[in-house]
């Protein structure tokens, strides 16, 4: 993660055809309320790490798979390149495993975030004061006055939908990168919690959320009267199973939930 990262576009950046903005100014992002879709200068690839580029004007001479991508990618100039064409109407775009060409004024968002916007810079490239990195269904919070991370979801999130928000890279990179050991998720917005996402947010996703220098985590969710119907689960699935991963996990109605957050005590001992 860029450490003087200021904003990430909304729903994970677009790639663009040449017939759509793609801004160069690498603060541009794509805000939440931008009425056109414009295209991420900032994307990268979850698979092979890289950075991806883009070029208006050409495609493939030929169709082909990784090694094309990984050749073309190291290619410094595209204009030379003997395994491209052109192609005035099409923007071409290449990580070291995958090509994508899009055309005219088409605007698309790669499946499961494969290319996602890895964060832009602040436009002064000073330090930025509170950051809220918000996305379709989340809010991430961070404040230098705050010691704390706070996460907000939102609306009906299935299981999948669940665990792809909540493995949010940048969730455990602002823990790592900014010494913020304690958490709140803050699920009060939820439509749904079923027993099958407390299961895996205590067994599986507190490995990993340990593994980023996540110390506490207080997850708020459900009025008081639902919630005493999952303590229990809550209690053997949710904190046991996290504990045992390193993580101390609980679980608050959302009656105590700006207690919880006002509390800046409660991460204090
Ligand atoms: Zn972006
Ligand atoms: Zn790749």
């Amino acid at each position: 993660m860029r450490s003087d990262l200021a904003s990430i576009c909304f729903g994970g950046g677009f790639l663009v055809g040449p017939g759509l903005e793609l801004p160069e100014a690498p603060h541009a992002n794509l805000s939440p309320d931008a009425r056109v879709a414009s295209g991420c200068n900032q994307l990268e690839c979850s698979l092979c790490g890289a950075p991806v580029r883009h070029r208006v004007g050409f495609k493939a001479a030929r169709a082909g798979g990784p090694e094309l991508a990984a050749a073309l990618y190291a290619e410094a100039d595209w204009a030379r390149s003997k395994s491209l064409i052109a192609a005035p109407s099409g923007r071409l775009y290449a990580c070291k495993c995958t090509l994508v060409e899009i055309a005219d004024a088409n605007a698309f968002r790669m499946p499961n975030r494969t290319w996602s916007c890895a964060g832009h810079p602040s436009p002064s490239g000073a330090p930025p004061g509170m950051l809220v990195l918000q996305d379709e269904h989340t809010a991430i919070m961070y404040s230098p006055n705050i010691p704390y991370l706070r996460v907000d979801l939102g609306g009906l999130l299935q299981l999948d939908a669940f665990q792809q928000v909540l493995t949010n890279k940048f969730i455990f990179a602002l823990v790592a990168a900014k010494s913020r050991p304690h958490v709140v998720l803050n699920g009060a917005q939820l439509a749904k919690l079923g027993t099958d996402q407390v299961e895996w947010l205590g067994a599986t996703w507190s490995r990993r959320a340990a593994a980023s220098g996540m110390k506490r985590c207080s997850f708020v969710a459900l009025g008081a009267q639902h919630f005493a119907l999952f303590s229990q689960i809550f209690e053997h699935s949710g904190t046991k199973a996290a504990r045992a991963n390193g993580l101390d996990l609980r679980f608050f109605p959302i009656e105590q939930f700006h207690e919880t957050w006002e509390a800046v005590s409660w991460f204090g001992g």
